[in-house]
């Protein structure tokens, strides 16, 4: 099978079986979205989920949370991992968002990275999810799957993922591959013990193929 089937099989498979995938976060805008995945840093999107709604509630739009005291927000980050930078970081975003962005959260990569708490993956993130730009965010799950089935080959980083994603997947698919390689990769393709017995990739999988090799 070249590349090219490997994808071709992937997509039409994913096309298929997951045609509405998406993120397991809640949120109702992208003020929301923006908060719970700078929270979702090493962290499940469950406990995210648990944790979000106080936030929102006390919290309900980037002038809110811009004027919080750590002291006032920490205690409800408090139950997730790494709650003082999160705690710092969100309060710094959303000063930011208001003092260099007019309260307008950004909706390009180059200028999202800018604000704390927000690296390329959340980046992505935002603008593949709302705005569905051709964005593709790697996160240990796409990482791990890509590699795996062999749609990325040798990638070392995950902007080399990203990079090798994006140049095979069509651009109008990207952002839902996006949710289609991390749910394969929380359900299925997990890390320790991949499910092939009831994986349907099996067929395009690399890692399949040399397991039965072997
Ligand atoms: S066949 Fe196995 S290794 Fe390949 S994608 Fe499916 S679960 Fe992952």
């Amino acid at each position: 099978m070249t590349k090219k089937e490997r994808y071709q099989f992937v997509i039409d498979w994913f096309e298929k079986h997951a045609p509405n995938a998406e993120t397991e976060l809640l949120y109702d805008n992208v003020y929301q979205l923006l908060v719970a995945v700078i929270l979702s840093a090493q962290c499940t999107d469950k406990r995210v989920n648990m944790t979000t709604p106080a936030i929102f509630e006390k919290y309900p739009d980037i002038p809110a949370l811009s004027k919080a005291t750590f002291d006032e927000l920490f205690p409800l980050i408090r139950s997730i991992s790494y709650p003082n930078n999160k705690t710092k970081h969100l309060i710094g975003m959303a000063n930011m968002v208001m003092d260099d962005f007019g309260g307008n959260i950004p909706d390009t990569v180059p200028e999202l990275i800018k604000l704390p708490g927000v690296g390329r993956k959340t980046a992505n993130v935002i603008t593949s999810v709302v705005h569905q730009q051709p964005n593709m965010a790697v996160d240990t799950h796409v990482f791990r799957v890509a590699a795996r089935i062999g749609l990325t080959t040798n990638a070392k980083t995950p902007l080399q993922t990203e990079l090798q994603l994006i140049k095979m997947i069509p651009k109008e698919k990207i952002y839902i591959a996006h949710h289609w390689l991390i749910l394969h990769g929380r359900y299925i393709c997990v890390a320790r013990s991949p499910k092939c017995g009831e994986c349907g990739l099996r067929p395009a999988c690399k890692y399949y193929q040399q397991l039965i090799k072997a």
